[in-house]
């Protein structure tokens, strides 16, 4: 360390070109040394200088090609490293021998995979709601996105759970989660794994069809309403759990806002409709 502060000052921002001048000072040496020998003892030989000259010059020349070629995996490292800090994504990391260089690339390739790993972790956590377990809105639109290809038919459903202060207020706020998440996992399993199931938020739920025409949802989302409503185990006291739906068709991902807004106004339509429906949006 000492050595490499005391010699700062002649590249302080390049270290390569140091120990090219290094380099460059070592090879010149014998050199140097011949020609100190023959001005002391007086006896020139301009043959022997020119050789070792010569000799000195082209190794010089290899001596500094071969640093710059053994300092291109740190420049490297140093590259994915400040990748790394800025959270962005480190492509393959090439693996070294056991010396100074490969201890430096693995540990490189061990921070870039813990860093990944953090980063989709976090992204994981922040896109999920935490009591069902579903997808929360930012989670939905990060999907919509990813699935939401231009020209294709897909459909938004806005599912809402019917009358559930009424349920909240009489069975109490824990039978309430309970029965969300209850809907939630019969939701997630009554349609495709290509489907996007969210939890919107409160007691209201998005899903996501690609490549799905407005009808092939609505029988979807019948045979959902109609299951969920019918079933026993879901009523509590002879109080049957229902949802209204809205449907509207989505024609790509920046059409989408405007998609939910017309399923919104559907599923108010249910709601006014008398509950338990599921409505189609009239407008595109
Ligand atoms: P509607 O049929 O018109 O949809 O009536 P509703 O009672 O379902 O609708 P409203 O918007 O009046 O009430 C929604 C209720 O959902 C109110 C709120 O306390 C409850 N809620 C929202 N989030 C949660 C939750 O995480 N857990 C529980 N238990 N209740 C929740
Ligand atoms: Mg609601
Ligand atoms: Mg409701």
């Amino acid at each position: 360390m000492r050595f490499y502060q005391a010699t700062a000052f002649l590249f302080p921002r390049r270290y390569e070109w140091r120990l090219l001048l290094v380099c460059f000072a070592a090879v010149h040496v014998p050199l140097l040394a011949c020609i100190a020998y023959q001005g002391v003892t007086g006896q020139w030989e301009p043959v022997t200088l020119l050789v070792l000259l010569a000799a000195t010059l082209l190794g010089t020349l290899l001596g500094l090609a071969a640093i710059r070629a053994l300092l291109s995996p740190i420049a490297a490292a140093t590259q994915m490293l400040r990748a790394v800090q800025a959270g962005e994504r480190v492509g393959m990391v090439p693996i070294g021998n056991e010396d100074l260089v490969g201890r430096l690339l693995h540990g490189v390739a061990v921070a870039a995979n813990e860093s990944a790993a953090r980063i989709e972790r976090l992204i994981e956590v922040s896109e999920r709601d935490e009591l069902t377990g579903l997808r929360n809105r930012r989670g939905f639109l990060d999907s919509a996105r990813r699935q939401l290809g231009d020209g294709r038919n897909a459909v938004f459903a806005m599912v809402d759970i019917d009358r559930f202060k009424a349920i909240n207020d009489r069975f109490g706020h824990a039978t309430g989660d309970a029965l969300l998440r209850e809907v939630a996992l019969r939701l997630e399993h009554g349609v495709r794994r290509s489907d996007v199931v969210a939890r919107w938020g409160g007691e209201e739920f998005a899903i996501l069809f690609p490549d799905t025409l407005l009808e092939e949802a609505r029988v979807v989302m019948e045979r959902l309403r109609a299951s969920i409503a019918l079933d026993p185990t879901l009523r509590g006291d002879e109080w049957p759990v229902t949802f209204s739906c809205g449907l509207a068709p989505v024609r790509n991902y920046t059409h989408l806002e405007n998609a939910t807004r017309n399923a919104d106004s559907a599923l108010y339509a249910a709601k006014n409709g008398g509950r338990n429906r599921v409505q189609i949006s009239r407008d595109e």
